[in-house]
C-alpha cells in the first residue's frame, strides 16, 4: 500500500529534539518521539497523536491521499456516523455508501456487505466501526469478522477502523479492539486504526486521539511516520497536551487504569440494563411489533425503527427527542424515564 510513500527529513525543530533525546546530560530539557515494533517484530506502527477520532480519520485521509494514485475510493457502510463522508470527500476522494443494515430484519445485512467487498475495485478503503456500530448498534458476529478479514485479504482492499467506542460493547477494551487485532495480527492485513478517547475517557472536547498504521515492512513505517509528522505539523504543528496527558496518566498507572476498567464496565452495564428495561416496558405493554433488536444491537446507540411521523409526535407532544431516523443514544434512557420513554412508544404505536 505504501510503495510511493517518500520519506521526509524531520522538521528542524523536532531533529533538534531527537538529538535532545541521544543526549546523556543529566542537564537536558524535554520531548521526543520515534517508531517501536511489538515483540514479535511485526507489525510495525506509525502512531500519531491526532485531534481526537475526527482529527485520526482526517490525518488517515491525508495520508492515503498523498500515497496512493489514483486516489483510492472510499467505501463507507450506510447508515454511518454522518461527519465520514464529508471527512473524506473533503479531502477529493470518491465516497460510495453500501447497504450494512437491512430495516426489515433490523439487523446487520451481512450479504450485502460481503457482496459490496467482493466487487469493489481492489485497492480500495473501506472504513469499518471497529465495535458498537454508530448508529445501528449492529456489530459483524466473530465468525463474520472472520469472513470479512478474509475477503480484504483476498481483494487487496485497506481497512480503515474507526475505534470511537472501545469498551462501549462488552466494557473491555480488549474485546471490543477483537477485530482490528484480528485483521492485523492473525490475518496480517496492512490498516490503519482511528482511536478516539473521547467517549471512553469523557474527554469530549479535549480532542484525545491517535491514528495508528500498521504497515507491512520496517521502511514503510518509517516512511509513513515520517509523512504524518509533516503532515501533522502543517495542520496543527503540535496537538493540544492537556487532554493527552490525562489519558496517559491513566494509561500508564495501574490503579487509575484499573479504575477506568472498571468504569467501563459501570457504563456498558448500564447501558445494557436499560436496553434490557426499555424492551421489557414495550413487551409488556404489549407495543406492536417486535423488540428484540433493541437487546440485540450493543453500544450506545440504537435504532428504534419507528417512523418519521411517530419520531415527530414523540417528540411534539410527549417532549422526547430523537434523530428523525429514531436512532437514540441509550445512554439517555436512565431508571426515571425509561418507563415513560417505554409507555409513550407504546402508546403513539397503538393509536
Ligand atoms: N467515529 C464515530 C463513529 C463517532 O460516532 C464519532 C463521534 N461521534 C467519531 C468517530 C469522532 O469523535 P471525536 O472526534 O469526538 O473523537
Amino acid at each position: 500500500w505504501f510503495d510511493r510513500a517518500r520519506f521526509i527529513p524531520p522538521d528542524a525543530i523536532f531533529a533538534l529534539t531527537a538529538q535532545y533525546l541521544a543526549d546523556p546530560s543529566p542537564r537536558k530539557v524535554n520531548l521526543g518521539q520515534g517508531t517501536y515494533r511489538d515483540e514479535n517484530g511485526s507489525p510495525w506502527l506509525a502512531t500519531c497523536q491526532s485531534l481526537s477520532g475526527t482529527g485520526a480519520l482526517h490525518l488517515a485521509g491525508l495520508l492515503l491521499r498523498a500515497c496512493k494514485t489514483p486516489l483510492p475510493k472510499i467505501y463507507i457502510p450506510e447508515p454511518t456516523w454522518s461527519n465520514h463522508h464529508q471527512v473524506f470527500s473533503s479531502l477529493g476522494f470518491q465516497c460510495e455508501s453500501f447497504r450494512y443494515y437491512s430495516p426489515e430484519t433490523r439487523d446487520l445485512d451481512i450479504d450485502s456487505y460481503y457482496a459490496t467487498l467482493k466487487s469493489a475495485e481492489p485497492n480500495s478503503v473501506v472504513i469499518i466501526h471497529a465495535c458498537a456500530q454508530n448508529p445501528t448498534g449492529c456489530d459483524p458476529s466473530k465468525e463474520q469478522w472472520r469472513e470479512l478479514a478474509r475477503l480484504f485479504k483476498e481483494r487487496q482492499l485497506f481497512p480503515l477502523f474507526d475505534a470511537a467506542y472501545l469498551g462501549f460493547n462488552s466494557g473491555n477494551v480488549d474485546s471490543d479492539a477483537f477485530a482490528i487485532r484480528l485483521f492485523i495480527e492473525e490475518t496480517g492485513l496492512e490498516a490503519g486504526v482511528c482511536l478516539s478517547f473521547a467517549k471512553n475517557m469523557g474527554l469530549y472536547g479535549e480532542r484525545v486521539g491517535c491514528f495508528l498504521l500498521a504497515t507491512n515492512t520496517e521502511q514503510a513505517a518509517i516512511k509513513t511516520q515520517s509523512m504524518l509528522e509533516m503532515l501533522q505539523r502543517s495542520e496543527v504543528s503540535n496537538p493540544p497536551a492537556y487532554g493527552a496527558k490525562i489519558a496517559s496518566t491513566i494509561l500508564s498507572s495501574t490503579t487509575l487504569r484499573q479504575a477506568w476498567y472498571d468504569d467501563l464496565i459501570t457504563m456498558s452495564n448500564r447501558i445494557r440494563s436499560m436496553r434490557m428495561a426499555l424492551y421489557d416496558k414495550l413487551v409488556s405493554t404489549g407495543t406492536p411489533g417486535s423488540w428484540e433488536h433493541l437487546i440485540r444491537q450493543s453500544g450506545m446507540f440504537g435504532f428504534l425503527g419507528l417512523s418519521p411521523s411517530i419520531v415527530l409526535t414523540l417528540r411534539e407532544h410527549y417532549h422526547i427527542y430523537m434523530a428523525d431516523n429514531s436512532r437514540i443514544s441509550i445512554a439517555g434512557l436512565n431508571e426515571d424515564n425509561v418507563e415513560y420513554v417505554g409507555q409513550s412508544i407504546a402508546e403513539c404505536l397503538k393509536q
